[in-house]
């Protein structure tokens, strides 16, 4: 199958290579729930003093993956909402929060493998890993039919699959090894870019004694590296089993815990877009205050933070007073404050674009200062087929976006409206500024709901068939 659509994204703003280190926080802001995980119950008292590593929280509708302390702290539960609180931060040695008991109970259940998945899970490296088809958090217990790795991060501006690789390979290796380890004759797909830097062959070189580990190179083309899009393209089917993915940092959390039995609290995230003085890379922890890398890297004075890239991310906003703990980088983009009166018909020599309708299309290729107002204001579809021509997943958003406006939701599920792998490109290249990717995702949600409820009436009328037979 070849890899369809995509489109690269040329914005100014992109992260240098280097990765520096934040200045140790005074107080950390642990928000209760991130994009896949709520960390509903709560394992610490108001005033309980805490060690790094400490579990805070878990949520329980995730395998109970843990929150950890970043640092040793005072817990302070009621001082802002959906956070915990760390307060009179210090930085003793890390340790693992394992419980013994369930460690025997384990190795008696489970033998050698087990402790490693449970290692995985308590040491919060398994929240680093995703199903490759729903993005969900995989079965830690669970056998996949395969793996996928991916040292890619193709979307304006999330960190760079290089940054986190930066000085750190063998670690790299070493957690590939052990995630070989955890597997019994399953493939490892290591997707790299089809790229001959002296970065990508050093990589290359590293990993090609793995045995197990099958290489596959991609064009650097956004979103290639999307999972959902990478397992249809290797010819993994949703119906032979989970497809467990993982990133670059994924692994290195891997080898962090399995290796050396410490906890994965420190992420790499990118500080990036043209909101932001000198877009780079820094090594933080989750809970480290927005407002402390707000003053420290954003001049704009109107300037919308985004956690995420730009095409996927979503706005930080008041509530959000710390960077979560799946966090991969935040984009600042200047705030558009003034309307652009017909911005569309402009000469355009500095305005990038996915057709060939401006000026621009003269020039070489060049990066544009894009602000939070994408394209002007909202106009109807003219039926200018950019969003179809774009879609990885083969679909035709304007054809659903005309199905959805009509209410005809079984016609949009009809044109496969489930293979959306929600990438945000139609929206972006839309010149209309039609929000194609929201109007998509609502509608594969609904339907799901709609498919849930019909299959729990079926389940309830079965089984009152069976009480009256009985
Ligand atoms: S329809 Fe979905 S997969 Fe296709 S471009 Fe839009 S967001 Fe991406
Ligand atoms: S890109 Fe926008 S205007 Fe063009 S066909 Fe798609 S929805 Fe219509």
């Amino acid at each position: 199958m070849r890899l369809k659509g995509g489109y690269n994204v040329l914005l100014k703003g992109r992260p240098d290579g280097a990765v520096k280190v934040m200045p140790e926080p005074k107080v950390l802001y642990l928000r209760l729930s991130s994009q896949r995980f709520i960390f509903s119950e709560v394992c610490v008292k108001e005033g309980q003093r805490v060690d790094c590593g400490d579990v805070l929280a878990k949520d329980r509708d995730n395998y109970a993956v843990p929150l950890l302390a970043p640092r040793a702290g005072t817990v302070r539960l009621s001082t802002a909402d959906n956070h915990i609180v760390l307060e009179r931060i210090t930085r003793p040695e890390e340790h693992a929060d394992l419980d013994e008991t369930e460690l025997s109970h384990i190795v008696k259940e489970m033998g050698a493998a087990g402790i490693k998945r449970y290692k995985l899970l308590v040491l919060g490296a398994w929240q680093f890993f995703y199903d490759a088809y729903t993005a969900a958090l995989p079965d830690p217990l669970g056998t996949p039919q395969a793996v996928i790795v991916s040292s890619l991060s193709l979307e304006p501006f999330v960190a760079r699959g290089d940054a986190q690789l930066h000085n750190r390979l063998l670690n790299f290796t070493r957690g590939l090894e052990q995630l070989q380890s955890l597997l019994e004759y399953q493939p490892i797909y290591l997707v790299l870019p089809d790229i001959r830097s002296d970065f990508a062959n050093l990589v290359r070189s590293q990993i090609r004694g793995h045995a197990s580990v099958k290489m596959v190179e991609i064009s650097l083309r956004y979103p290639y590296d999307n999972f959902t899009i990478l397992a249809r393209w290797l010819g993994l089917k949703r119906s032979e089993g989970p497809i467990w993915a993982v990133r670059t940092e994924g692994v290195l959390a891997v080898d962090r815990a399995l290796t050396l039995t410490k906890p994965c609290t420190a992420r790499i995230v990118s500080i990036a877009g043209i909101g932001v003085n000198s877009p780079t890379h820094v090594r933080v922890m989750p809970g480290y205050p927005i407002k402390k890398i707000r003053d420290r890297y954003v001049f704009e004075p109107a300037a919308r933070m985004i956690n995420g890239g730009i095409l996927t991310g979503r706005p930080l906003g008041p509530q959000d007073l710390g960077l979560d703990t799946e966090c991969r980088g935040i984009t600042v983009l200047p705030e558009l404050e003034e309307r652009e009166f017909l911005g569309f018909m402009r000469p355009g020599w500095n305005r990038n674009c996915y057709a060939n309708c401006f000026l621009s299309s003269l020039r070489e290729e060049f990066g544009e200062r894009l602000t939070s107002g994408v394209r002007g204001e909202r106009r109807p579809c003219i039926s200018c087929n950019f969003c179809e021509e774009v879609c990885p997943a083969d679909i035709m958003p304007y054809l659903i976006h005309k199905y959805l406006y009509s209410d005809l939701i079984e016609q949009a599920e009809r044109a496969r409206v489930d293979l959306c792998v929600e990438c945000g490109l139609c929206s972006f290249v839309c010149p209309s500024k039609i929000d194609l990717t929201r109007e998509l995702i609502g509608a594969k949600h609904l339907i799901e709901k709609e498919k849930e409820e019909i299959r729990q009436e079926e389940e309830k009328q079965r089984r009152l068939v069976e009480e009256s037979v009985e």
